[in-house]
This record gives C-alpha cells, structure tokens and sequence, in this order.
C-alpha cells in the first residue's frame, strides 16, 4: 500500500481501476455488483472529491467523499454499500482479500494521528504504510493485534458462542485476544476456560487471517471437547451452545476465517 501524490495520481492512474471508500463503506455498480471502477471516469461521474490515494499492487484504493446524494449517485448506476455487507456477497477471494486491506489501512489511518511518545502529529511517509512522528521522528506502522480463534468439536457438536454486538442469531467459533507474554496456544486454552469454563484437547492450527472490524491477525485452530459443562462469563459472550452439525445456526459471513473453520468440518463430516 503506497501512498501517492494527487500529481502522481492525475498523470499517471486516471485509466486505472479503483475501488472508492467514503465514511459510509465502498461504491458499487448496482449493475456489475462490482466495487471495482474506472478512476478518472469515476471521480467525474459521482463528483468525488478525493482525500487521499494508495496503490495496492496495481490497483487504487481511493478515501474519498461525494457531493451527491444517494439518488443523485443511483442515476449515476452507484451507491455505497457497506463494507461487511458486500463482503457477505461476494466470492472472489483475491477482491475481498484487496477491501479487507483497504479498510485495515484507512481505518488506522483515521484513527492513528498522534505521537503515543510525545503526542506530536503524525505525518505519512510516502509509497509505505509507515507514519512518523514530526517531532521526535519515531515510526509507526498498522500492526494488528494477534488474537486467537478455536472451534471446539465433540462428536458430531460444535461448541459455538455469540457476542452481543454479533448480528440477532448468529453464532460463531470462540475468540480473543493473544495476552503478553502467551502462546497463541496458552492463549486458546485461556480464552476457553475463562469464556465457557470447559477444557480442550487435541489443539491443531487451522489458518490465519488479518481482519479490520477491529485491527486483528487472528490465528485459528481446531480442538476436540475434554471436559466441563458450558459456563459462560456473561461479560465478553452472551450465549455459547453445543450445535448438532446437521442443525447450525446463521453463521459469520464466508469471508471471514470464522466461517471457513466451521465449514471445514461440516464439509468433512
Ligand atoms: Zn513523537
């Protein structure tokens, strides 16, 4: 992800592809379904007016703001969808892949503005992701946080909690945070124990994943039940239940690594 200059961006990229994000998530074509647009065309199309640019390989990711309302901007063949929502539609990996890293970026970026040493302001370092500080000159860069997430099986159960702020119904593999000085794996068997009160065995990594809602690299294994009743904590989870395969409840969207690890047993069973 480089930064560009709006000179760099007018000579050199008004024929590329962008995707666009405004405060309120990314503008689609209702007619392609696709966040995927032409830039130049676009930004004269929506009268966009563009904050800041990035190059992502070989595409642009653009922060911008449109004058335009939402009907202006439909007679225009776009609106702006948000972020998980379009996520949950499509199924090109590489693209949800690209937004999920455009939406890392841009949402430290806005929230990422002051010196944690001497609270100086933060500038940008071109073409990097790095920021300095324009006093002390110290370097910062959009490192997520390490957080653990386990699926928890026994038999043909999953063990599957929701959060409050989860949407009505749906469920998903337990999670936390990495605390200092743990393993991923002493974090698990933590996590597990302080959020349901069960033991686990048999810990096996499934994948890994870097996602925004919030800043996490989460880390995912698979466990089998040892022994304990479910006991949640009522704090972080407000509900965890074993789930018979046949009988799952809504489960998270397929781009996250959460439904990838529940599907992977349902697809084996
Ligand atoms: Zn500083």
């Amino acid at each position: 992800m480089k930064l560009l200059t709006k000179d760099l961006l007018s000579k050199n990229y008004a024929e590329h592809f962008a995707l666009f994000f405004t405060d309120d998530g990314i503008i689609v074509n209702p007619q392609t379904s696709s966040p995927i647009l032409q830039f130049a065309k676009t930004v004269k199309q929506l009268k966009l007016v563009v904050n800041e640019a990035y190059l992502d390989d070989s595409s642009l990711i653009i922060n911008c703001h449109s004058a335009l309302t939402p009907d202006q901007m439909l007679t225009e063949r776009a609106y702006i969808n948000n972020v998980k929502s379009f996520l949950a539609t499509t199924n090109d990996t590489v693209l949800g892949q690209r937004i999920l890293r455009a939406v890392h970026w841009l949402t430290w970026d806005a929230k990422f503005q002051y010196c944690s040493k001497c609270g100086g302001k933060i500038q940008k370092v071109l073409e990097t992701t790095e920021k300095k500080c324009s006093s002390c000159e110290l370097s910062f860069f959009p490192n997520p946080f390490p957080a653990v997430m386990v699926l928890i099986q026994r038999e043909n159960e999953l063990l599957l909690a929701r959060s409050a702020y989860f949407k009505p119904g749906v469920y998903s593999a337990l999670a936390g945070f990495i605390d200092i000085g743990e393993t991923a794996e002493q974090a698990v068997h933590r996590e597990v124990k302080e959020e349901v009160g069960v033991e686990i065995t048999e810990l096996k990594y499934f994948g890994s994943q870097s996602w925004p809602f919030p800043n996490s690299f989460m880390i995912a294994f698979k466990a089998e039940y040892l022994r304990g009743e479910i006991n949640i904590d009522g704090n972080e989870i407000e509900d965890a239940r074993w789930f018979h395969l046949s009988k799952l409840p809504p489960l998270p969207p397929s781009s996250s690594i959460s439904r990838k690890l529940i599907e992977s047993v349902i697809l084996k069973e």
